[in-house]
């Protein structure tokens, strides 16, 4: 579905990403893991230009290919941003919004569909990730993990290509993290293409096709959860995973 070619980001004088090359095949998961501050939530963040790459390419199948060694149009960046939706850390929902307003946001204002057939769609998707009771509270009347499940609603209804989780359950309190686990498991079992940055090493190994590893702005080593989890080729890989044991 998506391929990323020679990806470079960089803030000022700090290289950050150094040349990410990554394929995602449709209706994968994969999995990115690494220590903090190696890049992870920067490269999540370019695929869908929320970072600006400074150099390198995403492609979209046939559809869409841009090329950031020169700066993309307007155009351009939107056609990437429609064919993704993020899940952020922090929820980011809008406050004085209710659930289900937060869910139709994006239907009504980016692809201007009709209020009625986004009110539908909306109270679906509120009711997939076991909301429908709490669709007209607001994210402050909200738990965490209710939240961020509004979160995951939201980022559904752009019918996005692409599912972009970054640390979903990092800010949450132990015991609710699994709710958001278990609503991003089922998406993965309905077949969704998705890329989540996660800390959550034993969900990675059960929900991920594949695992990529990132260390200081480059893909260190990636391949089928039991290979990179289990049998780590890369001393860099085996360190990481060392210190999470
Ligand atoms: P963590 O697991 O701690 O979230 P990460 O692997 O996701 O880390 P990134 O958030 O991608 O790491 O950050 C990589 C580096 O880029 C860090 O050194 C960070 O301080 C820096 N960085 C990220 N965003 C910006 C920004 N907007 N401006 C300047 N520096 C940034």
């Amino acid at each position: 579905l998506v391929s990323v070619q020679n990806l470079h980001k960089s803030f000022g004088d700090l290289d950050v990403l150094k040349g990410i090359d990554l394929s995602i095949e449709k209706g994968s998961v994969v999995a990115v893991i690494g220590p903090s501050g190696s890049g992870k939530t920067t490269m999540l963040r370019c695929l869908n230009a929320l970072e600006m790459p400074n150099k390198g390419t995403i492609q979209f199948e046939q559809d869409l290919r841009i090329s950031f060694d020169k700066m993309p149009s307007k155009k351009e960046i939107l056609q990437l941003r429609r064919k993704s939706g993020m899940v952020f850390q922090s929820y980011n929902l809008f406050p004085h919004k209710t659930a289900i307003q937060n869910v139709m946001e994006g239907p009504i204002v980016v692809q201007k569909k009709e209020k009625a057939v986004v009110q539908k769609l909306a109270e679906n998707l509120l009711k997939k990730v076991g909301l429908e009771e709490k669709m007209h509270l607001y994210p402050h009347q909200l738990s965490g993990g209710q939240q961020q499940r509004v979160g995951i609603a939201r980022a559904l209804a752009i019918e996005p290509e692409l599912m972009l989780f970054d640390e979903p359950t990092s800010a949450l309190d132990p015991e609710i993290v699994g709710e958001v686990l278990t609503v991003i498991r089922d998406l993965a079992n309905e077949g969704w293409t998705m890329a989540i940055v996660t800390h959550e090493l034993k969900f990675a190994e059960e929900v991920a096709d594949h695992i990529v590893f990132i260390d200081g702005g480059y893909i260190v080593e990636q391949g089928p959860p039991a290979e990179i989890l289990k049998n780590p080729k890369e001393p860099r890989t085996k360190q990481f995973l060392n210190r999470l044991l």
